[in-house]
């Protein structure tokens, strides 16, 4: 999830720990209270890595099946360029203050950077700056959108973002400065945040989320530290991909592409977008409001594309380049990681159906788009980059995604729904199951826990 940066026009919500009631104890010293008790975790990110841990400190026999060959699921971090470990999923703990990620990251001290979003330099499409009139009506144009949402909160009937906000974009010409700054706006402050288009994001749940207090901290050495962290300790196979759950019946069976595993409990931690896509069979299918919650929540897309220079050509002191593009949409952020990291990086985001764009480009295509995009800020005499490495988080077969949002048609007890146990047998865990921070990687981790607890209830 990308940052909300309207927390400086606003004062945000403050989350509290969701109540999960559940002590993250590590390191694991099994007690012996569930001896010969099995529990299944199906997907070792970060949801179902926090369960399966707290469950075998409470001592169940815990396996986890994951289908690619590494942990971590979303939060991945490329070890491609030895010298700078780059986050191609998660990168942030969004809310440092009594996140449990913190936690988690000051037990191993891990070092991490802070980035600052007001430390911005925003540009329009043709490299110029935006002076301070400019700087003045696109606040304006912001605080419109705001009282435009809030009068769509009022309705009746839900309405998408974009449908929400079409009224204000007619009120100016098809060339105006305010058309532009209200499609960045939109992208920016809402598509990259939820990464659902604005044609799809609900008006009724857009910030229905809950967010921690504190700044934004990336790792220094990447955010798989901690679903290694996680995994100590734990039985996981890997390249098993479960096509079939059957839990009609104790022990529950889950069955993958060449093996059979029995449980009896089963903790189904796969995102939305796998969900959504049917390849996990369930054997009887699961109930009719799961199976709506499914159907009807949204699945976003957020592509990063990582560009290497030898130098920085771009300003030094500042962590985020925005980009007021003529293609709304297009490379509207951008993150230098120059001052905290001292590292000729510049990481390119693309989100909604921009990102669902990128998916099907060819790497070429893509840093070619992204390079188009610097050279109109910067010129045409910057450098190629040295290396780059990109995304397709909708393409991938074990995410189909990068996480959920509110869709129109949806409500946030769906996610309620999604997160219900089934016959005490069958669990589900996931970014997606947490209504209060979904699309996050603590709220997978999160709703781990809260998986966890409800097996440790039974
Ligand atoms: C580009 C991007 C940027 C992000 N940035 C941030 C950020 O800065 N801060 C933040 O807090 N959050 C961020 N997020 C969101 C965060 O990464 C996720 O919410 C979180 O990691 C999801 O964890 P999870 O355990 O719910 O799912 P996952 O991590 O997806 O874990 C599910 C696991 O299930 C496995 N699986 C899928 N299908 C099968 C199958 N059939 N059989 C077996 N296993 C299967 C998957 O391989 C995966 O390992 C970002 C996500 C993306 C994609």
């Amino acid at each position: 999830m990308l940052i909300d940066k309207r927390e400086f026009l606003k004062a945000i919500a403050i989350g509290s720990l969701a109540n999960t009631g559940v002590s993250f104890a590590m390191p694991y010293q099994p007690s012996d209270s569930h001896p010969g008790e099995r529990v299944l975790v199906i997907g070792a990110g970060l949801a179902g890595l926090a369960a399966a841990s707290e469950l075998q400190s409470e001592g169940y026999e815990v396996v986890v099946i994951e289908a690619r060959d590494r942990i971590g699921g979303r939060v991945w971090t490329s070890k491609l360029w030895k010298d700078i470990p780059l986050d191609l999923g998660a990168s942030w703990i969004h809310g440092v203050r009594k996140n449990p990620l913190t936690a988690l990251a000051d037990k191993i001290k891990a070092r991490r950077l802070e980035t600052f979003y007001d430390l911005a330099a925003i540009y329009h499409a043709d490299g110029t700056s935006l002076s301070g009139k400019e700087l003045q009506l696109f606040e304006r144009m912001r605080s419109r959108i705001s009282d435009v949402l809030e009068r769509a909160q009022d309705r009746n009937n839900d309405l998408s973002l974009r449908e929400a906000v079409e009224p204000l974009l007619r009120e100016f010409p098809p060339d105006a400065m305010e058309r532009r700054f209200i499609q960045f706006i939109l992208n920016s402050d809402y598509e990259q945040e939820y990464s659902g288009s604005s044609a799809k994001l609900s008006t009724h749940w857009l910030e229905h989320d809950e967010e921690f207090e504190g700044g934004d901290v990336l790792f220094a050495s990447g955010f798989g530290i901690i679903p290694e962290l996680l995994a100590n300790g734990l039985e996981i196979k890997l390249g098993q991909v479960v096509q079939e759950i059957q839990w009609n019946n104790s022990p529950v069976r889950v069955i993958t592409q060449d093996s059979r595993y029995e449980a009896d409990y089963v903790v189904v931690s796969v995102p939305l977008g796998v969900l959504k896509d049917g390849k996990v069979r369930f054997t009887p299918s699961l109930p009719r409001d799961k199976r709506e919650a499914i159907t009807k929540l949204g699945m976003g897309v957020l592509n990063k594309c990582y560009l290497r220079f030898e130098e920085p050509f771009w300003p030094k002191d500042v962590d985020w380049l925005e980009y007021i593009a003529d293609q709304p949409g297009s490379w509207t952020e951008w993150v230098s990681l120059w001052r905290v990291a001292q590292q000729p990086v510049l990481l390119g985001f693309n989100a909604a159906d921009r990102g669902r764009e990128i998916d099907v480009l060819s790497d070429e295509a893509i840093v070619a788009s992204a390079m188009e995009t610097l050279r109109s800020i910067f010129g045409e005499s910057i450098p190629e980059p040295i290396g780059f490495q990109v995304t397709r988080w909708g393409q991938d077969p074990f995410a189909l995604g990068s996480y959920s949002f509110n869709a129109v048609g949806s409500t946030p007890e769906m996610r309620d729904t999604l997160a219900e146990s089934l016959e005490d047998r069958l669990f589900f865990a996931g970014e997606a199951t947490n209504s209060a921070y979904f699309g996050t990687a603590h709220g997978a981790l999160l709703s781990g826990l809260q998986a966890a607890k409800q097996i440790l209830d039974i």
